[in-house]
């Protein structure tokens, strides 16, 4: 069982990574100054998978269990399902020591870890990631958030949870597209902070397609590591912390022209970090065989690498949008190898158009 701690002062909290951690949740939390009702938010999917587990393990404990179980999919990062959340919790009594657990993908994370952070001005938190992508990043750093129709993420709280629990075991049962998607994000952590790391990954491809959990368990804790000391440092994402955005700018853009039902978050970073790297070689920042290297290893993980037929004027009208919201220039994260990423603010627009088109 490996432990990464994430060092936030009083909001410090320590990532189990252990096979078969699901059924220790109960003792893990006993440790922590926690109440005796816990309420567990998952989904429809991920119940009859291990929900059960999880509240036997509660209870063996001496938690009380209640549950919200929701409909999978984005959808459910709804002010509506909180609103779910926050009667069971009024209804079955939870006070301000009581833990709002996330057992599930991204999606019941965020809604789970929004639901904790507004509760009676806040509960504890804990959270059981069951995706890659959620084991990998979402889990760790304390972004909540539910979206708003007029756009994604717009409500919501830096929240930390007090603990995380990492079973990679539970990737057993996840669709192959989402557990590429993970790799995607996995994959990032290896460009912009860790060359060894990178060439790990390449050389462990097959065992992460298979899911042998030793093999998951070692890189899960190394992404989780690289991602707990940059939110050490940047919490709220003022400066360091912009780097887990490599591959994001192109990647969101993908990921809304396609309607978010063409490519998952995973597949758009992929594409994303791919035009990342074009731009960078465009920019003089790296070589091109960084670029090959990095699309051997999307490629290895059965991750896409284009978007065919999208239009680069559409990605460049949701590029443009995005700017907006960040008061005039994209915040570019490029590469400079592998391993090492740059901010930039200074990018051309012949080099953004030349990778646009190449990816599309
Ligand atoms: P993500 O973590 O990718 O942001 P979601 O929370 O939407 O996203 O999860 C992706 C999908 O995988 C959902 O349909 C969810 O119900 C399902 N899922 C999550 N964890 C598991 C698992 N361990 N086994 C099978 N399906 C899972
Ligand atoms: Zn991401």
């Amino acid at each position: 069982m490996a432990e990464v701690r994430v060092n936030l002062e009083a909001h410090s909290y320590t990532i189990h990574i252990m096979p078969g951690g699901i059924s220790h949740v109960g003792a893990l939390m006993r440790r922590l100054p926690l109440g005796d009702k816990a309420l567990i938010v998952t989904d429809e999917n991920v119940c009859p998978l291990y929900a059960g587990t999880l509240t036997d393990s509660l209870t063996a404990a001496g938690f009380t269990v209640a549950m919200v179980t929701v409909k999978p999919g984005e959808g459910s990062k709804s002010l509506t399902a909180a609103n779910a959340v926050f009667t069971e919790a009024i209804s079955k009594g939870l006070d301000r020591k009581s833990p709002i657990i996330a057992l599930g993908g991204g999606v019941v994370g965020d809604l789970a870890g929004f639901a904790a952070a507004t509760y009676l001005r806040g509960v504890p938190f804990i959270q059981v990631p069951t995706t890659l992508l959620a084991q990998v990043d979402s889990s760790v750093g304390g972004k909540t958030a539910v979206n708003h129709e007029l756009g994604k993420n717009l409500i919501g709280a830096f929240y930390q949870p007090n603990l995380v629990v990492i079973d990679p075991t539970a990737l057993e049962t996840l669709p192959d597209r989402e557990l590429k998607a993970g790799l995607a994000e996995v994959i990032k952590y290896g460009v912009i902070a860790d060359q060894n790391f990178f060439a790990d990954l390449a050389a462990a491809a097959a065992a992460l397609l298979t899911r042998e959990p030793a093999v998951l368990a070692t890189v899960i804790g190394r992404c989780c590591e690289l991602k707990a000391e940059i939110v050490a440092q940047d919490e709220r994402e003022s400066s360091l912390r912009m780097l887990l955005n490599f591959g994001h700018t192109v990647g969101h853009a993908v990921e809304a022209v396609g309607g978010y039902s063409e490519y998952n978050h995973g597949e758009g970073v992929a594409i994303g970090m791919h035009a990342a790297g074009l731009i960078s070689k465009g920019m003089g920042l790296c070589k091109h065989e960084d670029v090959e290297i990095l699309q051997q290893l999307l490629s290895r993980m059965g991750l896409p690498l284009t978007a065919p037929g999208y239009s680069p004027q559409a990605l460049i009208s949701y590029l443009q949008r995005d700017k907006k919201m960040e008061s005039g220039k994209i915040n570019w994260v490029l590469m400079t190898g592998i391993g090492q990423v740059k901010i930039t603010r200074e990018v051309t627009d012949s080099a953004i158009k030349e990778a646009l088109a190449q990816i599309t």
